[in-house]
Formats: C-alpha cells, sequence, structure tokens
C-alpha cells in the first residue's frame, strides 16, 4: 500500500509522486485512452471516496454543469491560476463577489468587465507556470484578507 497524504483542496495523493489517487484508479479502471485530459468526478460528492464505482470520467464541460458551475460565472483567471474551478481560494473570492462585490455599483462594473477582459488572460495564464504562480502570489494577501473576514479569530 502506497503513503497518501490529502492536499489542501481535499483530495488524496501519494507521498511519493504527488499525483491525485482518484486519476490513478481512474486510469488503471477506465483505461489512459478513456481518461485522457478529461476530469474525474466523484459520484457521491465525496473527493476521499476514490472507490472505481465512484469514479466518473467527464469533459470539463460536463464536470462544470454536474457542480453547477457555468451558470455562476466563474473566476476565470483565478481557475487558472490554480488549476481547478474547486479550489479553497476560489471558494472565497466567489464567496466575496457574490456577498459583498455585487452589492455596490463599482462593484457590479468591476464584474461585468472583468467577465468580458479575462479570457484571454486566462487562457495565456493557463499555459504557463510562472505566470500561474504570479497570479496565485498576486492573489495571496486578498484571499487571505478574505479569509479572515470571513473566518475572524
Ligand atoms: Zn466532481
Amino acid at each position: 500500500m502506497s503513503k497518501t497524504y490529502i492536499d489542501k483542496n481535499g483530495y488524496r495523493r501519494f507521498s511519493s509522486s504527488h499525483k491525485l489517487v482518484h486519476r490513478w484508479v481512474a486510469r488503471k479502471t477506465f483505461g489512459r485512452r478513456a481518461l485522457g485530459r478529461k476530469q474525474v468526478h466523484h459520484i457521491d460528492g465525496n473527493k476521499l471516496n476514490n472507490n472505481p464505482d465512484n469514479l466518473k470520467i467527464v469533459s470539463r464541460y460536463e464536470h462544470e454543469k454536474i457542480h453547477g458551475l457555468p451558470h455562476k460565472r466563474d473566476c476565470f483567471i483565478a481557475t487558472a491560476a490554480y488549476g481547478t474551478p474547486f479550489a479553497t481560494e476560489i471558494n472565497i473570492l466567489r464567496t466575496w463577489r457574490d456577498s459583498e462585490l455585487s452589492n455596490h455599483i463599482i462593484g457590479r462594473m468591476f464584474i461585468r468587465s472583468y467577465y468580458v477582459t479575462s479570457p484571454p488572460f486566462a487562457r495565456l495564464i493557463e499555459k504557463n507556470n510562472e505566470l500561474k504562480r504570479l497570479v496565485r502570489w498576486i492573489l495571496a494577501p486578498l484571499i487571505n484578507y478574505l479569509n479572515s473576514k470571513i473566518k475572524p479569530r
């Protein structure tokens, strides 16, 4: 039995390779070709239930539909920077957008222009690991601040 750990997004990874266990199980179960660059969905919603019966290979589009993401427009840049729309950091940004930003006229103007201008940047970031790191570094203080507001200690 290989050693594993749970990453900060709640997924199990192998300690040796840092690879995601559910992707490994899906590849073994359905084959490398079926998996390709597609995503793996946990049918019961439990990210740690990596039983083959609980895993389903889905396209990114299908996956976002399952999780109800395309209806609420997403943080493209943050999604590109964190490599997944399910990162804790992005949830914090979404909460901020829906609870505070959208209550002010300037905030709404910002949100509207963001969704027009950000997709080309997001595509650029997606392909470049240095840019991903840079964007995460720029977002970190905002996320830390928002996080401390949500969970006062
Ligand atoms: Zn899923």
